[in-house]
């Protein structure tokens, strides 16, 4: 099982041998999101606890988790690997050199620029890394959002709201604040807005001064749902679920059990030939909404399997 500071020592041999170099071939055969295109220059390798992520200068970020299995490698090229090439999950390969993450469960990329540019937010959000950011501001972006109907967990995302949350981050604030992802953000009462805003601020502050993101103490690893799907989740012992939310799609985790508070009420969809079966006695309704629930987490099932 690699430790932080394996990850750290992998991310500085990759620094070493891919940073300013033009990549000439990439491979993730299982990537969820945009893939950086051949003949882009790498950026920058950095680590955060388990967690590593590359930027190539067009902006994609590539970020994988370690977790218990996965492993970076280098090697100079036409060299012999030391593991299988069916568990490669990225190959990266430069003129000299090839990098190849092994067995990682987590690989997904997205754009540090993808965040929604609205007209009405000229400006960025208050920086919650800052000791003196103003909640107040932030509150005010988050109820005035342009798009009300926008689920909280992309809305966290838009750092015209708030600067500084990630992915990680926004998947452990919901969750602490045990908000339903899906909630509209136009929905959502003042106490939650001041809630999430105070969350996302402490969890990030206290994470300032060491690479390990911690922000919880309750599960090995110090997050409580983000890279943890299928396993319990420390409130409620609920399975923790994962999915792709929100455009440009990002993986979202999350305990269905628990995070219920302004959960959003179900769409009727007139389009699903489930839901125009509804018969009107309240029986009927149930078994078809039933249906419809196995209907719609198969579907989610699908999709991940097919990325
Ligand atoms: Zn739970």
């Amino acid at each position: 099982m690699p430790e932080g500071d394996t990850i750290h020592r992998a991310a500085a041999a990759l620094r070493t041998a891919l940073v300013g170099r033009q990549m000439v071939g990439f491979d993730a055969p299982r990537l969820t999101g945009p893939a950086p295109r051949v003949g882009r220059t790498i950026e920058s390798v950095d680590a955060h606890g388990k967690h590593l992520e590359i930027t190539w200068d067009d902006e994609i970020v590539l970020h994988t988790h370690m977790r218990m299995t996965g492993s970076w490698h280098l090697y100079r090229r036409g060299e012999k690997w030391r593991k299988p090439r069916r568990l490669a999950r990225v190959v990266i390969e430069t003129v000299e050199w090839v990098a190849v993450c092994f067995s990682a469960p987590i690989v997904e990329t997205y754009r540090s620029d993808s965040f929604v540019r609205h007209p009405n937010f000229g400006r960025l959000g208050p920086d919650l890394c800052k000791a003196d950011y103003d909640v107040d501001e932030c509150v005010r972006r988050m109820m005035s959002y342009p798009e009300p109907t926008k689920s909280i967990a992309e809305v966290m995302l838009d750092q015209h709201v708030v600067c500084g949350v990630g992915n990680v981050y926004r998947c452990e604030v919901l969750w602490a604040c045990e908000v339903h992802p899906h909630a509209e953000v136009g929905t959502l009462p003042q106490s939650a807005c001041v809630e999430l805003v105070r969350t996302a601020a402490d969890m990030l502050q206290a994470n300032l001064h060491h690479t390990a993101r911690i922000t919880t103490v309750g599960t090995p690893g110090g997050l409580a749902v983000y890279g943890r799907n299928n396993q319990r989740c420390e409130r409620c012992q609920g399975i923790i679920a994962i999915e792709q939310h929100g455009q440009p799609p990002r993986l979202l985790y999350w305990c269905p059990e628990c995070q219920t508070r302004c959960q959003p009420a179900p769409k009727r969809d007139d389009s699903n030939p489930l839901a125009r079966m509804t018969d009107p006695h309240p029986a009927g309704a149930q078994f078809v909404a039933n249906l419809i629930d196995e209907y719609g987490r198969f579907s989610d099932v699908d999709e991940l399997e097919a990325s």
